[in-house]
């Protein structure tokens, strides 16, 4: 983790003034803000830095950085949260008290003056037969990561939204074909890119179109497909083709569950500086109930969180 402080140096118990979980957008910016305002900042991060932004191929709407890639940014934003001082631990998160503000970790316990909980959110699955068992293997949910394995081949994503219109425009300079799956007669995203959708020569969009079921043996071989207009099933065969799912995101909250309060799908709630019902510990990002989640919406919730938690910090003295 570049300049980050080895594990063994940090120990398996330690008391921090801001400790954020996710080095994300928000996490990363959350630790930019609080470190500059001369807090002792831990981020905990259970996988790579930059959360879901580095697995974006191409970034079309972050102000002043037109064209930037999720990795470029991310790493970016994380050179900038170290060098202002935040340090980054790469662990596992077992378990959260906001109560008592501590955090148990596959590397021992941290505890805090003030938590950031900026965890996220992870892709949702469709939850189709065969989906299981052969993801990794045909079935992905990152384009960044395994579009290169679907080279020259025919590509299927499914959803109708920003992520997945996106990322069909990053599978079409790979795949042979693209085909996106839109269960309705619509697509979600926003106006410019579903004109750039529309006319690819290379993308066919298919409306009224349900992924229902992957078949195969050891491999995957067969896609089924409901025409949700007329509830038509077609088997299309798929050996060797990749199916790419982008059907929106679910909150990484399980570890807050009944010890924070949240909305019916797990997003946390928070007031207008990003408390939460317990006070001092602050929510940052995906992981929050607001309208619009964008990585500027992520870094905007970093930079209230982090100065927020800072005058917590003050306010305690
Ligand atoms: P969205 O919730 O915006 O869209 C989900 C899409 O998947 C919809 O088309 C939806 O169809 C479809 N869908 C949902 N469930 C199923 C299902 N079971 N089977 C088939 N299709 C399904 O999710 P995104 O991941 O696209 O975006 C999440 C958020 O992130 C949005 O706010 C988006 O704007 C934002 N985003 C922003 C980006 C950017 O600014 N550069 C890039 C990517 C995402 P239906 O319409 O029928 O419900």
């Amino acid at each position: 983790m570049g300049k980050t402080k080895g594990n063994e140096e940090i120990g398996v118990e330690k008391h921090v003034q801001v400790l954020i979980l996710g080095a994300g957008c928000a996490g990363l910016t959350a630790g930019i803000y609080a470190a500059r305002a001369g807090a002792q900042v831990l981020i905990l991060e259970h996988g790579l830095p930059g959360g879901q932004a580095a697995l974006t191929a191409a970034i079309d709407n972050y102000p002043g950085l037109p064209d930037i890639d999720g990795v470029s940014l991310m790493q970016k934003m994380e050179q900038q949260a170290v060098s202002c001082g935040t340090e980054l631990l790469c662990t596992g998160v077992l378990s959260v008290d906001p109560a008592i503000k501590t955090v148990e970790t596959e590397q021992g316990r941290f505890t805090a003056d003030t938590l950031i909980l900026a965890t996220g959110a992870v892709p949702k699955e469709l939850g189709i037969p065969g989906e299981d068992k052969f993801r990794g293997r045909g079935v992905s949910y990152c384009a960044t990561c395994d579009g290169f394995f679907y080279r020259g081949k025919e590509i299927y994503v499914v959803g109708g939204g920003n992520s997945a219109a996106e990322e069909a425009l990053h599978l079409a300079q790979l795949g042979k074909r693209v085909y996106l799956l839109v269960r309705k007669n619509a697509l979600r995203c926003d106006a410019a890119i579903r004109e750039r959708l529309l006319c690819h020569p290379k993308i066919e969009v298919c409306y009224h179109r349900e992924l229902v079921q992957l078949q195969g043996e050891a491999e995957m071989e067969f896609l089924l497909i409901r025409n949700s207009e007329t509830g038509e099933l077609t088997r299309v065969p798929a050996a060797g083709c990749g199916v790419f799912i982008f059907i929106g995101y679910r909150p990484a909250s399980e570890l807050f569950a009944g010890k924070l309060e949240m909305d019916e799908n797990g997003y946390l709630i928070t007031d207008e500086r990003l408390q939460t019902s317990v006070p001092g510990v602050f929510a940052a990002g995906d992981v929050r109930k607001k309208e619009l989640r964008q990585i500027v919406t992520a870094v905007s919730d970093g930079a209230i969180a982090g100065s927020q938690a800072c005058k917590f910090l003050s306010d305690m003295l």
